[in-house]
């Protein structure tokens, strides 16, 4: 016997409805690509994605075509989330900080029928105008009085002109849940980027998961700054679920060196941001040069590489702003787990708590998760047996866009490349992704566990840790190091560091000093440059 509920579709249009109607006053703010502040409320968001949805309609765009973006965080991109998905098309974002070439080859992959860009792209666009083979129209997302006086990109149309044309009655259409909505490529790191081919349900039901107190926690009563770009895995959700909740939003635009960032903070009253470790260490730099508090930041999650304790511990016991670490991925859409204790850690010993914080958390329901070893067999729940970290659950990947790389799933859960261990409490820790693991004399070490040691030293600004090759055991750990500036630090000095924080065979083989560490089109270190880079190295 069916149950006898209304059977309704889970479309991203849903959201933005109920926005307008539930929120309308609710202000949206971005910093714009022009550098000064534009705000309005989602009542104008929602009609103006309305107008976009006509616009998009009449430059040709059907149900299931790709819509591409070369865009910060902004609310013109935030219109073409909705516009573009909600009319039954495809976002594609596309990430602004791969090289050209990588974006005609995504762009080509994706079948992109129109590219939408920010006036910053400009010179990337005119380089890659003329090479991607289905792209019918670029739009410059400005206004007519800063369109580009001369440009050799054909077909240059202007947003603000579109949407002007239009009307914003538009209803939106209801359709399959199970329609594709957005598409984001991985950084493919390894091989071609493959695509993650979102639908309407697996987002909406995403956009649920994120919500949620033990998870991201948004709610009407924050104010919500993601630094997180909307060009990678939709900025982990939140332009959605702020629609979902009601949130007042805040967008950066292209300015998130850590003075812009405060600045922002501080004048919207941002109350929860999210970001790379990569981005907070810009901000904490500047926040302690300078003197300076965070009068309404409460709270700021940290995911996409391990957030070291002791940025945790500057947050929290430096400027009362309490770290929730999370973990996810583009095939991830990208929530998986969120670290927030249970009421029985609460009144733990503080370096108890950070302990368990560092962790990247529990799985959010929808999310189901084991660890296995070699063999395939499942391991123990103990926090203490480590392996391949395999997830399932409706807002997981099954294939990549156009099964690229063929069938993934063993068994039908996701492999994700991580090696972790889960304990008795649910809390999940990544050790290591399987390709930076060293494996040293057959037994593992983990390279987050050292990168997190080196980064509690006051005179690390970054730190890396890669495989090195050795004579007698395979590998050995080689830490790479960016000093603070105008630090004293000697290769003896950090080696030093580690002595009873860690088993003593754990202990990196050497330290180098380096300028820079190469950080990806996320923000990510590329420790398969490093590893490149030091493959002739020679421990001592
Ligand atoms: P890519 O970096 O390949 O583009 P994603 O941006 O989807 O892919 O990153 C996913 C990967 O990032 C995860 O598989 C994991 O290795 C890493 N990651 C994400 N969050 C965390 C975290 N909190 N701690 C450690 N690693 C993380």
């Amino acid at each position: 016997m069916l149950g006898s509920m209304m059977q309704q579709q889970l479309l991203i249009s849903s959201l933005l409805v109920h926005a307008e109607r539930h929120h309308g006053d609710q202000e949206v703010v971005s910093r714009r690509v022009e550098g000064d502040i534009h705000r309005y409320t989602y009542r104008d968001l929602a009609a103006r994605s309305r107008r976009m949805a006509n616009a998009v309609a009449s430059l040709g765009v059907k149900f299931g075509d790709r819509v591409a973006t070369l865009a910060w965080n902004g609310y013109r991109h935030m219109e073409l989330y909705y516009a573009v998905s909600g009319s039954g098309a495809v976002l594609h974002t596309l990430n602004p900080r791969l090289h050209p070439d990588q974006v005609v080859w995504i762009a080509d992959h994706a079948e992109d029928q129109v590219l939408f860009f920010d006036l910053s792209f400009l010179p990337v666009i005119e380089a890659v105008a003329g090479r991607v083979k289905t792209i019918k129209a670029f739009v410059a997302m400005t206004d007519r009085s800063r369109m580009p006086a001369t440009t050799s990109i054909p077909n240059l149309l202007c947003y603000e002109d579109l949407l002007e044309a239009q009307s914003d009655k538009f209803e939106w259409p209801t359709f399959d849940e199970n329609s594709a909505s957005s598409l984001c490529y991985t950084s493919g790191t390894t091989g071609n980027p493959k695509g993650a081919l979102y639908s309407h349900r697996s987002t909406v039901l995403h956009t649920f998961a994120v919500s949620l107190p033990d998870s991201l926690n948004v709610s009407a009563r924050e104010v919500v700054l993601p630094v997180v770009p909307m060009f990678h895995v939709n900025a982990w959700g939140l332009p959605y679920a702020a629609c979902m909740v009601g949130a007042k939003l805040v967008f950066p635009g292209p300015f998130l060196d850590g003075k812009s960032l405060h600045e922002l903070f501080e004048s919207e009253g941002v109350t929860v941001s999210a970001g790379v470790p990569t981005v907070w260490q810009g901000l904490l730099a500047h926040v302690e040069a300078n003197n300076l508090k965070f009068s309404t930041m409460r709270r700021t999650i940290i995911g996409g590489s391990a957030c070291p304790p002791a940025m945790m511990r500057a947050f929290q016991e430096r400027y009362d702003v309490q770290v929730l670490h999370a973990w996810g991925m583009t095939e991830l859409s990208p929530l998986g787990t969120a670290c927030v204790l249970k009421k029985k850690q609460l009144d733990l010993p503080a370096e108890e708590r950070l302990a368990i914080q560092s962790k990247q958390g529990r799985a959010v329901f929808g999310v189901d998760m084991k660890i296995v070893g070699e063999d395939g067999a499942e391991l123990p729940r103990d926090g203490k047996a480590s392996g391949e970290l395999l997830v399932r659950g409706p807002w997981i990947i099954k294939e990549y866009f156009k099964s690229e790389g063929g069938n993934p799933l063993v068994d039908g859960w996701f492999p994700t490349g991580d090696v972790s261990t889960i304990d008795a409490d649910g809390f999940m820790q990544i050790t290591d992704r399987s390709k930076d693991v060293i494996k040293s004399g057959g037994e593992w070490i983990g390279s987050i566990d050292l990168e997190n040691i080196a980064m509690a030293h006051p005179g690390v600004a970054m730190a890396a840790c890669i495989a090195a090759r050795h004579p007698k055991w395979d590998e050995r750990p080689l830490l790479v190091v960016v000093k603070k500036p105008n630090a004293e630090l000697t290769r003896e000095e950090l080696l030093q560091f580690y002595d009873g924080k860690i088993a003593k065979w754990w202990t990196p083989d050497d330290v180098v000093f380096v300028d820079a560490i190469p950080l990806g089109a996320t923000g990510k270190m590329q420790k398969n440059k490093l590893r490149d880079q030091f493959q002739d190295y020679r421990l001592p």
